[in-house]
């Protein structure tokens, strides 16, 4: 998943916030070269949170430059590399899929892959009332949720504000969002700690009103869209029961959403439509099924054009680029279901084109294809209700116990 690096110059020195994946630490020093010049190091890297998209290469450009990896003092224990600090603050892609991937591995094997992932040597604390390192004029504003320690920064002076993933400007929740245009949305909900705390975070951040937003995903908006988008984003936050944490974070005597227009919230009817779909989806299988045995071969050209349907829908997907906007998992469950989706198709066309061998092999389940159709449609909707199931995780974060 590509997220966004920002290189803040501040007169004659300039620090990094962010440093994406691991394999970014190349081109981040070349754009460093050509912006500040060459053999210019950073004064400090900066870091929203420990998300291996967000920090992936802060361990090579900190030796490289010889600086150290500020995080906010909550985030800390994420980056010791801990199995129980990875499990204690958990998002659904850690509860899901990663620690049991973990838990099933050589235990050598487990303590390398979370060794080559620490940053405890190189990580300290912020001070989170005082200036961030190497960024003089601007604020630390703790954003908790998306993980334990998530800070973005402000800068009051030209109301710039880099908000990493407590903010992003591209929607992450839904793969119909990620065709639209860009916007503030909140953070992904598959990997987000604390729903209720991340969603209080991001109406506080909107509540600064900036002129520029810099999310970790997406591209900067300014703007009128800015402006709308970020009141859209406060109220659909409120419909979904933020209000409460984000009206007393307010100061007194603050509008809600300050001079910004009204505009409708999508988030509520939209979360309806995923439930409606991940019904759907659950069912599948059967329902496919019993349309065939039902109405026999209409209703195997229905199911047919079904998986055609999602064929194209997913070939929609993949071409217009959702899989680099996507996390890890939702991205190669997309992938699968495509290839998965193609199988079915192919598989039941040829019964389609010899209706009598349908009718047998529905009797006797005996036909090959048939059996690689009925097993193509079940995974096929196993995996679209798996992807959903990421897309609506509710709320199951905790507040830890010793922050
Ligand atoms: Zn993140």
């Amino acid at each position: 998943m590509r997220s966004n690096v920002y290189l803040v110059g501040a007169g004659s020195s300039w620090a990094l916030i962010d440093t994406g994946g691991r394999a970014c630490a190349v081109s981040i020093r070349t754009a460093a070269d050509v912006v500040f010049g060459a053999d210019v190091p950073a004064a400090a890297i900066v870091l929203t949170h420990h998300h291996p998209d967000h920090s992936g290469s802060a361990r090579e450009l900190a030796r490289v430059w010889r600086c150290p990896v500020y995080f906010h003092a909550d985030e800390l224990p994420l980056t010791s590399g801990e199995i129980a600090a990875l499990g204690r603050y958990a998002n659904p892609l850690d509860r899901w899929l990663i620690l049991p991937l973990l838990r099933i591995l050589p235990p050598s094997r487990r303590e390398a892959m979370l060794a080559e992932g620490s940053l405890s040597d190189v990580a300290v604390a912020l001070d989170p009332d005082g200036e961030p390192p190497g960024l003089p004029g601007w604020l630390c504003v703790p954003t908790p949720g998306h993980t334990p320690g998530h800070v973005a920064f402000f800068r009051p002076s030209d109301r710039v504000l880099i908000t990493g993933d407590a903010i992003v400007t591209v929607n992450l929740n839904s793969p119909v969002g990620l065709l639209q245009r860009p916007r503030p949305c909140p953070p992904p909900r598959y990997s987000t700690w604390n729903w209720r705390q991340a969603t209080d975070s991001a109406a506080a951040l909107a509540l600064l009103e900036p002129r520029v937003l810099a999310g970790g995903h997406g591209p900067p908006l300014a703007g009128p869209v800015l402006a709308a988008g970020l009141h859209a984003l406060a109220d659909g936050l409120d419909d979904a029961g933020a209000h409460e944490t984000s009206r007393r974070a307010r100061p007194a005597g603050q509008p809600r959403h300050g001079p910004l227009a009204p505009m409708p919230a999508p988030e509520k009817k939209r979360s309806r439509i995923g439930h409606a779909v991940l019904g759907l989806s659950a069912i599948g299988y059967p329902l496919t099924q019993a349309t065939i045995r039902r109405f026999g071969v209409r209703g195997a050209v229905v199911v047919e054009a079904a998986c055609v349907g999602l064929l194209i829908r997913d070939g929609f997907l993949l071409a217009a680029g959702t899989p680099r906007r996507l996390r890890h998992l939702p991205a190669a469950l997309l992938w699968l279901e495509t290839g998965v989706a193609a199988a079915a198709v192919a598989a039941g066309i040829r019964p389609l084109l010899a209706p009598a061998a349908l009718e047998r092999a529905a009797r006797k389940h005996s036909s090959g294809s048939e059996t690689i159709r009925r097993s193509a449609i079940r995974i096929l909707f196993a995996l679209h209700t798996l992807r959903f199931r990421i897309y609506l995780q509710p709320d199951r974060g905790r507040r830890p116990a010793s922050p």
